[in-house]
């Protein structure tokens, strides 16, 4: 191997403590019902769902007193504040270096929120590279985007590993242009995908590169 791609939320990001991390404080700034936590984590689908939708259905499901609009500010203005890293990200993407492989990220989403989500993840010295959709126009699973990440990092498919935690964008995706997968359980479970490993943790990349 001489090159690993990441997925970011979900792989490199623990998004799901992210999530949990701005609930405390979003649930006590609003004074928000006790299910209304675990009632959030369900619509948002571990992100996939855009807030636009999410925060609406909350607003009439639990009758609340606030417009949507000011639970998606709220959404804006903290969720980023404290991204929490994947346990064990630094640690193997530090490793991985040492040994002379090329790092990129791959990431569907808007550049300012994944580039404070990298660095406030202390993740950004680490990497070589970042693939950020709405900045290239192209996103996971078009294969043009991993075709365009490993241009830019100077490596072909055949020797390179694509880690993620989405069934469609990390192992679908990568595998239509002839990449290895590496598949992280973190979010949707697989259903009929065969990536070439399913990882315990990020650990597990180390055995694999
Ligand atoms: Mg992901």
């Amino acid at each position: 191997m001489k090159a690993v791609l990441f997925d970011l939320d979900g792989t490199l990001h623990d998004r799901n403590a992210t999530a949990q991390h701005w609930l405390e404080g979003h649930v006590q700034r609003f004074d928000l019902p006790p299910t209304y936590a675990a009632r959030f984590l369900e619509l948002d689908d571990f992100g996939y769902r855009p807030k636009s939708e999410v925060m609406p259905l909350l607003v009439r499901e639990f009758g609340l007193a606030y417009p949507a609009q000011a639970l998606l500010d709220d959404f804006s203005a903290h969720f980023m504040a404290a991204p929490v890293p994947m346990p064990h990200a630094h640690a193997v993407l530090a490793q991985l270096r040492e040994r002379g492989l090329r790092i990129g990220v791959v990431t569907n989403g808007w550049p300012e929120v994944q580039t404070a989500c990298l660095e406030g993840c202390g993740l950004m010295a680490l990497v070589d590279d970042v693939v950020i959709s709405k900045v290239v126009g192209l996103s996971k699973p078009d294969p043009a985007i991993y075709r365009l990440a490993l241009q830019r990092l100077g490596v072909t498919a055949a020797n390179t590993l694509f880690v993620g935690d989405s069934p469609r964008n990390d192992i679908i995706g990568p595998q239509a242009v002839g990449l290895r997968t590496a598949f992280l359980p973190t979010g949707h479970a697989l259903s009929g995908e065969k990536p070439d490993a399913v990882l315990g943790d990020l650990r597990d990349v180390l055995t694999l590169a």
